[in-house]
């Protein structure tokens, strides 16, 4: 078996470029004592992998010049020499972007075959954690509340929109085209806003008359200054994520309507996923229900083959999918 593996070549000024990324090949070695292999069958692609490959201090440690590329995967074990791992178990984790990853079993997590597997790293995986944690815990959604969410059309955004319903507020999506905001009326939210045609300000306050309770927000930049100026009394502004920043080549513009925040008695407060992951399984468990129980519609944007990488990471930052973006190896 080889392998076959996408590294980071060099740090990327604004947008990656095709020579940002070595592909490297390598005979797949057998497992060591106490180690099992990984063929992984899907790739997540997440915004955050932007970040990840930033010289500097963040929540993580960044990807190394000549490493494979950190990705969230799901695959099956084709060998193992790890007691709680058998060969043909499902498991989910961080291994990366590549066709096989060899692990120690830290940080792996077997998973039900039973159900597609792209869920692992959709809305039973990182984006479903995302989504019900930021929304549910940082931004304290209560029934009534009105919700507005922006990137509300991509993976994170779909899932606050649906879970927002569930607990019965209100939800407003910000997003960037007709057939994205036609598709947020399709899954359940009570409104939809164009930022691509639409004054984003001016529609918040046709669409929230009352003002914004919770204001989550994936891309940061105008979008945010203009949900600032919409905010209710007691409102929760959750910084989720800043999309609109990731590639910037100039310094990271802030939010000038900062001062509602003082007007509205409103707090803004920013998280990280990964200091929910003791309460995981309590979120994957009651996500799983609700899509059983068809209130939550999941979809999956898949692009075919490891080698459209490069391209397919893009997508992102086009605006190119509607859902959860999925490599299929
Ligand atoms: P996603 O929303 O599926 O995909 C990104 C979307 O962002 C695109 O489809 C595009 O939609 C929108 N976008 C791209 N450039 C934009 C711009 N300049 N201005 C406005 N919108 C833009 O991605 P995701 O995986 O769900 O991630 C959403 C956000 O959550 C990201 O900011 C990510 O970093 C963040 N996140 C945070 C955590 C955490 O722990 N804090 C964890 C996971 C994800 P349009 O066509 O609508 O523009």
């Amino acid at each position: 078996m080889m392998n076959r593996q996408f590294r980071l070549a060099a740090r990327p000024v604004g947008l990656p470029k095709p020579s940002d990324w070595r592909v490297t090949e390598e005979p797949v070695r057998d497992p060591a004592d106490g180690e099992l292999v990984v063929q992984n069958l899907f790739i997540s692609l997440d915004p955050a992998m932007r970040g990840w490959m930033n010289e500097g201090k963040s929540y993580i440690a960044p990807v190394g010049i000549g490493e494979v590329m950190r990705a969230l995967t799901v695959g099956r074990v084709v060998a193992s020499r790890h007691p709680g791992f058998a060969t043909g178990d499902a498991v989910s984790g961080m291994l990366g972007v590549q066709a096989y990853a060899h692990s120690n079993g830290k940080g792996l997590t077997k998973v039900d075959p039973a159900l597609p597997l792209p869920l692992y790293v959709g809305a039973l995986g990182g984006t479903g954690m995302t989504a019900y944690f930021g929304l549910l815990d940082v931004g304290e959604a209560k029934a009534s509340d009105t919700v507005v969410v922006s990137g509300a059309a991509g993976a994170v955004g779909t899932l606050v929109g649906q879970i927002a319903k569930i607990k019965g507020c209100r939800a407003v999506g910000i997003a960037g085209g007709p057939d994205k905001c036609r598709y947020l009326g399709e899954i359940g939210f009570d409104a939809a806003i164009d930022y691509k045609n639409e004054d984003v300000k001016k529609a918040l306050r046709e669409k929230c008359p009352a003002g914004i309770d919770v204001y989550f927000d994936n891309v940061g930049g105008d979008i945010l200054d203009a949900a600032l100026a919409g905010l209710a009394r007691g409102a929760r502004v959750v910084i989720c994520g800043a999309i609109s920043q990731y590639n910037a080549t100039a310094p990271v513009k802030g939010p000038s309507n900062y001062l509602s925040l003082l007007v509205n008695r409103a707090t803004m407060k920013g998280f990280v996923v990964f200091d929910f992951a003791a309460r995981y399984g309590e979120a994957a468990r009651e996500i799983a229900g609700w899509i059983a129980a068809g209130k939550i519609a999941t979809r999956e944007d898949v692009v075919e083959g490891l080698d459209a990488f490069p391209d397919a990471l893009l997508r992102l930052f086009r605006g190119d999918n509607i859902g959860k973006l999925v490599l299929k190896v």
